[in-house]
């Protein structure tokens, strides 16, 4: 058997395409565009890549965009001072603080400070407590992300078994009460779960959200399932290289550690998830194009919230 590839890419373009039409009515008929402020601190080059993609994606969609850019040795007040200014700035209805901050920054109180209404990342503990209780909150983007895959995918969620390996507060544990919220049966897996093989073959639908390239392999996963692959981590052993990627892929993949001296692959190992899994996600090109996507989405959700549209 060989997966059907559940192409993040197709599915990012169609709701990109949803919010370009609905910030374009906004425009037309309530005469407003949403607008988002993302906030990055110090150097970190995979942030400057994240947030370049964010703001690029928000212009191109017809959302006003703001970059505010922050030296490293900010001090947790001044970050906090910020944040607080955009909460009260009327015309900003979306912010984001891009993760990770330096060491020094205490990230959990910054992320508190943040006006629960404009957390378009969804990681304050409001919204984090308004989605664990069903009620409407602004969802963290990638666990959303992954329920849209498998909708528009036509993947049946409701009275599924959903296994969710990781317990993060960015992707394990909303994604968990996202699969809740659409009747899954879920479990949560993680570091110190017993005999993990043993459970995730159980999954009609198996999330990996681990950060380990390619630690789930073919023992773990259940012939026919679902397997949608959050991670991104950087694979450089070309000696491994048969192993983990099917044969149609490996040329292209061993070309790309040459040139690049690294490619990217996910927490769960490729080459066996497309001979026992029914669907997968592909890494590059899954779940990671559906994140920026739902970002725009939050966005301009949080911008019809906050007008009472
Ligand atoms: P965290 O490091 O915060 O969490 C990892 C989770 O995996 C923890 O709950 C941990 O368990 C669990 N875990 C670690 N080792 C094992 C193990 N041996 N067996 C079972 N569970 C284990 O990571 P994130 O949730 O932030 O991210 C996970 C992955 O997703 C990363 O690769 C990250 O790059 C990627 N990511 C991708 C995004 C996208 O847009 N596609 C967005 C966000 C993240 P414990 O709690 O016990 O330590």
């Amino acid at each position: 058997m060989s997966a059907r590839i559940l192409s993040g890419k197709l599915i990012a373009d169609a709701i990109k395409a949803e919010v370009a039409a609905d910030v374009a009515d906004l425009r037309e008929v309530h005469g407003f565009a949403p607008s988002l402020t993302v906030v990055r601190v110090g150097e970190d080059p995979a942030s400057s890549v994240y947030v370049g993609s964010k703001v690029r994606t928000a212009e191109e969609l017809g959302i006003v965009s703001e970059h505010i850019h922050l030296d490293a040795d900010v001090t947790d007040e001044e970050l906090i001072a910020t944040v607080e200014s955009l909460n009260e700035r009327s015309d900003v209805d979306g912010i984001l603080v891009q993760l990770p901050l330096p060491k020094h920054i205490d990230e959990r109180e910054v992320l508190e400070r943040i006006d629960p209404e404009k957390d378009v990342d969804g990681f304050h503990p409001i919204n984090a407590g308004r989605l664990t209780q069903g009620y409407p909150a602004l969802a963290p983007c990638t666990p959303a992300g992954v329920i849209e895959i498998l909708n528009r995918s036509d993947i049946p969620i409701a009275g599924r078994h959903a296994v969710v390996v990781g317990r993060s507060n960015i992707v394990g544990k909303p994604m968990a009460m996202l699969f809740l919220k659409e009747n899954a049966t879920v479990t949560i897996c993680h570091s110190r779960t017993k005999d993990l093989a043993a459970i995730t073959r159980q999954a009609d639908i198996l999330v990996a959200a681990i950060g380990r390239p390619a630690f789930i392999t073919g023992e773990h996963i259940g012939e026919g399932s679902t397997v949608i692959d959050v991670g991104i981590n950087n694979f450089t052993d070309s000696s491994r290289a048969n192993s983990m990627f099917p044969v149609d892929d490996v040329d292209k993949r061993l070309a790309t550690i040459e040139k690049r001296g690294f490619t990217l692959v996910g927490d769960v190992n490729p080459k066996d998830a497309m001979e026992k899994a029914a669907n997968f996600t592909p890494v590059p090109g899954g779940v990671g194009l559906l994140t920026v996507a739902m970002l725009m989405k939050n966005t301009v959700e949080a911008a019809k919230i906050r007008r009472g549209l």
